[in-house]
């Protein structure tokens, strides 16, 4: 079994309820963990999945309630897939009409269809129908039955002005291979990886750098086994690619280095251990608010200050 691709992907949200609402209800994914951004403990760090929360199918969120909308541009993240199976279409492009998502007509991208949508906040996403994905396991807890379960992610998209740099970390470090362009877009493929092994490279030179902000992507996390296989990309980034990263941080549910890629993306690399049923039993994952340690003396203050996130319900009450 293939350990690359991608761990994890973040994003910058606006309200913190209605985000958990569109992933958990519309989406139908499972809230694997409910914790704090580490480095400021007032916001809350989501991470949603499949049942079991492994790598490849993590989407993150740190909601900030009043931030700006972030613009698209090159050095970001375009475009972040889901995979469902090819009968499942027909059901989320009702779902979307029928719950008023943002999305397009289907199109067809490298022989696979592709449903593209936005989230509340603008951020760019879409669905792959991908053969043979019906076989996989997809968690039902969400209100979306299995047959039409998202299976974690396809890939992402970069929009870069230049693809060559970044091509090579992918290829020499990240374990990828370059597999097949279409128009300005190279595909690259983590061997035979299937959740979180797709990255493409959209080449655009000259076009505006983007804006960080709501709907953004704020980094991309690629898969290493444990310490040992991360330290060892560390050492490849330095010696062939002259790229150093930060040391490495405890993020209690997985260990990371950071570093900017040449081509301008925060990239991370996180190691697939130890995983999110460190802190809670796997049938119980995201039903509590965990801290890490040294934030476990100040949980009350942390509660109070934390934005509410009690389902919204129409009120009856005569004024
Ligand atoms: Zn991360």
């Amino acid at each position: 079994m293939a350990r690359n691709g991608i761990h994890h992907v973040t994003a910058i949200a606006g309200d913190a309820r209605r985000n958990l609402d569109f992933y958990t209800r519309i989406l139908g994914l499972r809230l694997v963990k409910k914790t704090v951004n580490f480095d400021d403990p007032g916001t809350y760090h989501f991470y949603y999945g499949d049942e079991a929360g492994q790598p490849g199918a993590i989407l993150t969120f740190f909601p900030w309630a009043h931030v700006a909308p972030g613009r698209i541009g090159v050095g970001e993240t375009q475009e972040t897939a889901f995979r469902i199976p090819e009968s499942a279409l027909g059901f989320w492009t009702e779902r979307f009409v029928a719950q008023a998502v943002s999305h397009e007509a289907p199109r067809t991208r490298f022989g696979e269809t592709v449903l593209p949508f936005r989230d509340p906040d603008g951020m760019r996403l879409a669905l792959v129908a991908v053969r043979g994905a019906e076989n996989e396991a997809g968690w039902t807890g969400g209100g979306v039955s299995a047959e039409n379960a998202i299976r974690g992610f396809h890939g992402v998209t970069l929009m870069l002005d230049k693809a060559a740099a970044t091509g090579a970390v992918l290829t020499d470090v990240f374990g990828f291979e370059q597999v097949a362009t279409e128009g300005g877009v190279t595909r690259f493929r983590a061997g035979d990886t299937t959740v979180g092994g797709i990255v493409d490279l959209n080449e655009v030179g000259g076009f505006l750098p983007g804006r960080p902000g709501g709907g953004s992507v704020h980094h991309i996390a690629f898969r290493a086994e444990d310490d040992a296989a991360q330290s060892a990309m560390v050492e490849k980034l330095a010696k062939g690619h002259g790229l150093r990263t930060t040391e490495q941080k405890d993020r209690d549910y997985f260990r990371s280095v950071y570093f900017r890629e040449p081509g301008g993306v925060l990239f991370e690399i996180a190691t697939d251990v130890p995983g999110f049923a460190v802190d809670e039993p796997a049938d119980a994952l995201g039903g509590a608010l965990k801290l890490p340690r040294f934030l476990e003396p100040h949980r009350a203050r942390i509660e109070e200050a934390l934005p509410d996130l009690s389902p919204v319900t129409a009120s009856v009450d005569a004024a």
